[in-house]
């Protein structure tokens, strides 16, 4: 059993100030693994006064030394990458095969910031001309400061990554609060840290819920840079707390986002991707594809195929061989997915997806893809986080497009047409910060992810995920003789 009491501060575990546990689940054996502290705003206190103790240092190494601690902690992940996807795959309930998938995103993230680190000292001091005769200016970027990190439970390490990785390259020191309901894989940083020498103070983990850790984190005023990945209502209080102090803030939230198919799509490509987009993690992804925008011409095909596809999924203990669909999170997802299931026998939606048999154990639902739903259905609009896919069908690009376009999010969406231009010519026309033509939901390191509308502010990955940690500076001066 895992004992999650301690806090890592300043390079030691000391014990949480708070006494209250949770308990950390196993979704599919519906057991405890064990229990984590709730977390006390006083643990927050004393990780901040550690990071800003650490910051003069840190900033102070070249950005090349920091580019090689990340290079240890990548090779620290690679070396656990079995034990650690194995642990995901019990805590999260993600097939073993995606959790393998989720560490190597998570090295390749670290490997790919320790080369822009090296790249960030070699743009230092840019000279730039000023227009005035004897004058010059010269760029500098400087970290922005204390960065306090919140990440949530459906890519363990990779989230997390996403926003360490790049705040130490930029020389930020870090307060990092992972998820309480899928802690136990990023628990392993804190020794991995270790063997990479990082001072004491730099990299700082807090176990703990929104209220112990979450909250306080984000109002603490000695945090000088908020990073949240989460739900909406939460991401609006992060933002609000944000705004004493006029601190920055980087929010990735969620989505409702589109597939599109067109009459001329190879079926067989755009039933693999729609089940992709909507069963991959059992559809818990931020970036899910759980809009089916198909022509009238391909729809009843495709919706035959992706319920043969829903039906030959097969649902299991996530760590035995074969299984392809886990258990969903924890009690409240399935609760909440299950809700919008019951809304849908409500609202009259109309499905013929038939149920692959379910094991008796686990927090499972059956994958379902309701077909041509009405665009005012709770389900066609809200984030609902699992497998269940609304469809409808539409005449032309342009429709498709619009009803696309028509959502509260912007964060990804996937193109499926037979005429690669086609499909980019759609791609340009829809509001979303990531769109996939005939392809996988790629999120390379050196890409960018984010999402427009409500869906997030700034992106992350790739330079601009390493510029959200840095400040510009531009120095204007005579220029020596
Ligand atoms: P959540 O908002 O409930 O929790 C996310 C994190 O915030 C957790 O660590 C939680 O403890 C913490 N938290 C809770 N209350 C807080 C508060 N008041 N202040 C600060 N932190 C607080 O989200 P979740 O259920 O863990 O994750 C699902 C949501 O995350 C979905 O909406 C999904 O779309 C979104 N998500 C977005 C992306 C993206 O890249 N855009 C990626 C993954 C998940």
């Amino acid at each position: 059993m895992h004992s999650l009491t301690k806090q890592f501060i300043d390079n030691h575990w000391v014990p949480s100030r708070s006494n209250t546990r949770l308990a950390i689940i196993d979704p599919y054996h519906k057991t405890p693994l064990g229990e984590t502290t709730r977390g006390n705003p006083a643990d927050v206190d004393v990780a901040v006064t550690a990071a800003r103790r650490a910051l003069p240092g840190w900033r102070a190494t070249p950005a090349a030394w920091r580019g090689e601690r990340l290079s240890v902690i990548a090779t620290g992940l690679e070396r656990r990458r079995e034990t650690l996807a194995t642990l995901s795959s019990r805590n999260n309930g993600k097939p073993l095969n995606e959790a393998l998938q989720d560490l190597d995103d998570a090295i390749d993230c670290y490997r790919y910031y320790a080369e822009a680190a090296v790249a960030l000292d070699d743009r230092q001091g840019r000279r730039e001309e000023v227009g005035q005769p004897g004058l010059a200016a010269y760029r500098y970027w400087e970290p922005v400061g204390v960065a306090g990190l919140v990440t949530p439970w459906n890519f363990p390490l990779v989230s997390s990554a996403w926003k360490i990785a790049p705040a130490l390259a930029a020389g930020c020191t870090v307060v990092f609060k992972p998820t309480e309901v899928v802690p136990l894989p990023e628990q392993a940083l804190c020794e991995i840290v270790l063997e990479a020498g990082l001072p004491p103070g730099v990299f700082n983990l807090l176990n703990g819920d929104g209220k112990g850790i979450g909250a306080p984190i984000s109002q603490h005023p000695g945090i000088d840079k908020l990073s949240f990945t989460g739900s909406n209502p939460v991401g609006e209080t992060v933002m609000r707390a944000a705004a004493r102090g006029v601190r920055p803030v980087s929010l990735e939230l969620g989505g409702k986002s589109p597939i599109l198919v067109t009459e001329d799509a190879d079926l067989e490509l755009a039933r693999d991707l729609v089940m992709a987009g909507i069963c991959y993690n059992a559809g818990q992804m931020c970036s899910a594809t759980s809009r089916l925008i198909v022509h009238e011409r391909l729809a009843d095909q495709l919706y035959a195929a992706v319920d043969a596809a829903m039906a030959a999924l097969r649902p299991g203990d996530p760590l035995a061989e074969g299984v392809t669909l886990g258990p969903l999170v924890n009690a409240a997802q399935h609760e909440r997915v299950s809700d919008y299931l019951a809304q849908a026998g409500t609202e009259g939606l109309y499905s013929e997806t038939p149920s692959p048999a379910l094991p008796e154990s686990g927090l499972f639902v059956s994958p379902r893809l309701y077909r041509d739903v009405p665009t005012t259905s709770r389900l066609w609009r809200e984030e609902i986080f699992g497998p269940v896919l609304c469809a409808r069908r539409v005449t032309s690009d342009e429709e498709a497009i619009a009803l696309a376009n028509d959502s509260d999010y912007g964060l990804a969406a996937t193109v499926v047409a037979g005429d690669p231009d086609r499909a980019e010519a759609i791609a340009r026309g829809l509001e979303a910060g990531n769109v996939w033509c005939n392809s996988d939901q790629l999120a390379p390191p050196q890409g960018s992810w984010g999402g427009m509308k409500r869906s997030g502010i700034g992106r992350e990955l790739g330079l601009e995920g390493l510029e959200a940690y840095l400040e510009v500076k531009r120095i204007t001066r005579p220029v020596s003789a």
